[in-house]
């Protein structure tokens, strides 16, 4: 891969005149919706035609359509893109569907750390990164033999949850496995799940300080999976599961929610640790990123992943949230990111947050 030179990229951009732009999808509303609080003009990178849609949520839409008939397109637009001064902002849709190889040659200043991405796709790295972190990962089982207790199996890169399963023996195993598929075993962790949306400076010092920067919480939200968690309507897993019935683990929306305050400062400290590793392995991680978690009976969090952008659980949270209405009113991460951006930009800093 060539590495893309931010700093010559952005000295033919007119700072005046910066544009905020993503693809339009997952949290595109949020993100334009956030830029233009904070006063930038938006542009939506639009695969084929969406105009329609975004014309409902006239503080959503972006001011400008890009339209391109599909993803790979957008690596042949980049000269023009660049004339329009814009800013990528990365969400798991863009990554995803771009396709993570493509995103790293993409030559348009991207708001975030592009190396974080080989940490976080990987599992076997991500793992080293976050157990290095100190954080607890639930135990992986290296083979099927060995499952003793409810697993859930996990395909590499399967969008959304979807294929994974849950296996409470070796046979049950063996009967649902997908053979040409890479997989990990990992213990099915019992407990409440929360997905902590936080937001790292590298160069402010107005939150929670670190070696570097500082560290804020916006907000948390709960996944809602589709079938696991409504398919007891229509009996148990086990009784369902007979009949040939599976769970299935397809993300379809996001529920607010907050957490009993005496836990928040475990919170602080796993984000900080995160991100002082990610300085030892890769020079940081940077704006916003997402663990998601179980919390056990005993109130230890046990972490099943990263990610390292923005992430679809903050949509509900387009006015604020419970925790970032005590940094700022009606901030949402959308906004949050525009204003490390704006705040970069009067400071001469843009190389120090975008790759
Ligand atoms: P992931 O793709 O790793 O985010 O997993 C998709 C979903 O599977 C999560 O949102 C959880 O509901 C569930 N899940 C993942 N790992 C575990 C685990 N170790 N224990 C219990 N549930 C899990």
């Amino acid at each position: 891969m060539t590495k893309i030179n931010i700093t010559d990229m952005l000295t033919s951009y007119n700072k005046k005149n910066l544009t905020i732009c993503t693809v339009c999808s997952h949290s595109s509303l949020q993100i334009f919706n956030g830029a233009r609080k904070e006063g930038f003009k938006t542009l939506g990178i639009s695969v084929g035609e969406k105009k329609k849609y975004y014309d409902a949520f006239p503080l959503g839409r972006p001011d400008e359509f890009f339209i391109v008939d599909n993803y790979k397109d957008i690596l042949k637009c980049t000269d023009e893109l660049r004339e329009k001064n814009v800013i990528v902002i990365p969400h798991g849709s863009f990554v995803e569907y771009l396709g993570a190889d493509r995103f790293l040659t993409l030559d348009l200043p991207t708001f975030g750390n592009r190396d974080v991405l080989k940490w976080e796709s990987d599992r076997f790295m991500e793992r080293i990164w976050l157990e290095g972190a100190g954080l607890t990962m639930p135990q992986e089982i290296k083979k099927p033999e060995d499952i003793d207790r409810p697993v859930i199996v996990k395909y590499y890169g399967a969008k959304g949850g979807k294929g994974f399963f849950i296996a409470k023996t070796y046979d049950e195993f063996k009967k649902r496995i997908q053979k040409d598929k890479k997989y990990v075993i990992q213990e099915f962790v019992m407990g409440t799940r929360y997905y902590l949306h936080y937001f790292y400076s590298p160069i402010q010092n107005n939150a929670y300080k670190l070696s570097k920067g500082s560290l804020q919480l916006i907000s948390m939200d709960r996944r809602d999976e589709t079938t696991i968690d409504e398919v007891q309507r229509l009996g148990s897993i086990a009784e369902l599961e007979e009949l040939g019935i599976h769970p299935t683990f397809v993300v379809t929306g996001n529920i607010p929610i907050v957490m009993r305050e005496s836990l928040l400062p475990k919170v602080f400290e796993m984000g900080a640790a995160v991100i002082e590793k990610s300085i030892n392995l890769f020079n940081g991680i940077i704006g916003s990123f997402c663990l998601e978690t179980v919390v056990t009976e005993d109130l230890e969090f046990k972490v099943f992943e990263i990610s390292a952008r923005i992430v679809a659980g903050t949509n509900p949270y387009i006015a604020g949230s419970p925790y970032s209405e005590l940094i700022q009113p009606n901030l949402s991460t959308g906004r949050r990111i525009a204003q490390e951006i704006k705040y970069a930009n009067k400071k001469n800093m843009l190389n120090k947050i975008l790759t």
